[in-house]
């Protein structure tokens, strides 16, 4: 990336910041289009005649239509959120569950896709994590454990530990040939690979703007139109009601039924402008400089003494997780943090996975469109130091 685009993130210029799997920076443009949602049309939506409330509301329905466009779907089947983990939490409270039903996720998930299907044992649910071969969801397994009561299948389209892309369209199939739900949480893809949710064949989709430029407290979930009746909304109130009387209420139809109460309005406005950088960089292009420094890290980790990264050879995002041999990853992190670099250390919101490996802690670096090969090799130079 040029200097010119790298001046969009004015942290770059103080950081080497390698922590984009827990949240991207924000560029300045992105700021500026909220900035101006607050300065110039700044109002309610849906709620008021006045031209600053069209305005408003127009740009709001806009970020659906965008989604809908960079997802593959129709913007009325985009249902904006506050996070990924809203979005699954909306599914797994919103279906009608019946005991016995099943599910199956995985140990690879983030706990936002994991906790929220293990509570549903609490309503006589039963749920299964299938198990992983060499980083690699273990597919036989998946196929084996599938019942005549299995009712939805959730699984990451790449991982925030390993940055393992999973086989969501083959995924997909199976989902079909047994008429399972499918849910596919894209927090760590949508950033980073052109996404298509009819290929992929899910029912549910979910991310968070802010790993994809956007701001934090705006996030999606791509709901196929045949089940938005169905869910339960998470909250009632303003915005997701046509009538109320002093006996009952009748709610809205489309996307409008699951979003209660003022949303993030300029997070959404932040989010469209986010999504156009994307489609201007063209997501082909973040995948080709993504690989392009993960080849130049994970050869220049291999050479370092008592490294040990997690499953180097699998097809991956630029999601790096490691140990080094009698060092604490916590203490690491903080010395790269000395060094200006920032990594992140931790089970990363993912302790089955990374107890499955073992360790109770790992290191992990993870890059985006606006990290350079220089930085990369920055970060291997202070790792060889600390070694
Ligand atoms: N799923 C995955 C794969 C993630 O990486 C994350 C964020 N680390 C989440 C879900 C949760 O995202 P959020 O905190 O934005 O809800």
């Amino acid at each position: 990336m040029n200097d010119e685009f790298r001046s969009l993130f004015p942290l770059t210029s103080d950081v080497v910041y390698l922590d984009s799997a827990a949240t991207s920076l924000t560029p300045t443009s992105v700021l500026e289009e909220m900035n101006d949602y607050y300065n110039k049309y700044c109002a309610n939506i849906d709620r008021g005649v006045h031209h600053l409330s069209k305005l408003a509301s127009h740009r709001y329905g806009d970020t659906h239509k965008k989604i809908g466009e960079l997802i593959g779907c129709s913007g009325k089947e985009v249902v904006l959120t506050k996070n990924t983990t809203e979005a699954i939490n909306q599914v797994a409270f919103g279906l009608d569950w019946s005991k016995n039903d099943h599910v199956i996720t995985t140990v690879m998930e983030h706990h936002s896709n994991f906790v929220p299907w293990l509570r549903l044992r609490e309503k006589g649910v039963k749920v299964d994590v299938i198990g992983i071969k060499n980083g690699q969801i273990d597919l036989n397994e998946l196929k084996n454990k599938i019942t005549s009561e299995t009712r939805l299948i959730a699984i990451c389209h790449a991982s925030n530990v390993l940055g393992t892309i999973n086989p969501v369209i083959e995924i997909g199939k199976i989902c079909r040939e047994n008429d399972i739900l499918y849910l596919v949480d894209g927090a760590q893809s949508t950033p980073h690979l052109p996404i298509d949710v009819q290929k992929i064949g899910c029912d549910f989709y979910s991310f968070s703007g802010h790993k994809m430029l956007g701001p934090t407290g705006i996030g999606a979930l791509y709901c196929k139109q045949k089940h938005q009746e169905k869910l339960k909304p998470l909250m009632v109130g303003g915005g997701n009601v046509s009538n109320v009387t002093k006996t009952g209420y009748t709610l809205k139809k489309g996307y409008h039924r699951l979003e209660a109460g003022t949303p993030n309005i300029a997070g959404a406005i932040g989010l469209t402008k986010a999504i156009q950088i994307l489609n201007e960089i063209g997501l082909k292009n973040i995948r080709k400089h993504e690989e392009k420094l993960n080849k130049t890290l994970i050869d220049e980790l291999r050479n370092l003494d008592g490294l040990n990264i997690l499953n180097p050879d699998i097809d991956r995002t630029g999601v790096i997780s490691f140990t080094i041999k009698g060092k604490d990853p916590h203490k690491i992190a903080l010395q790269l943090d000395q060094k200006n670099i920032i990594v992140r250390s931790g089970n990363h919101c993912s302790q089955p996975l990374v107890e499955h490996y073992n360790y109770d802690k790992v290191i992990r670096t993870s890059h985006y469109i606006y990290n350079t090969q220089k930085e990369i090799k920055t970060l291997c130079k202070e790792l060889k130091k600390l070694i």
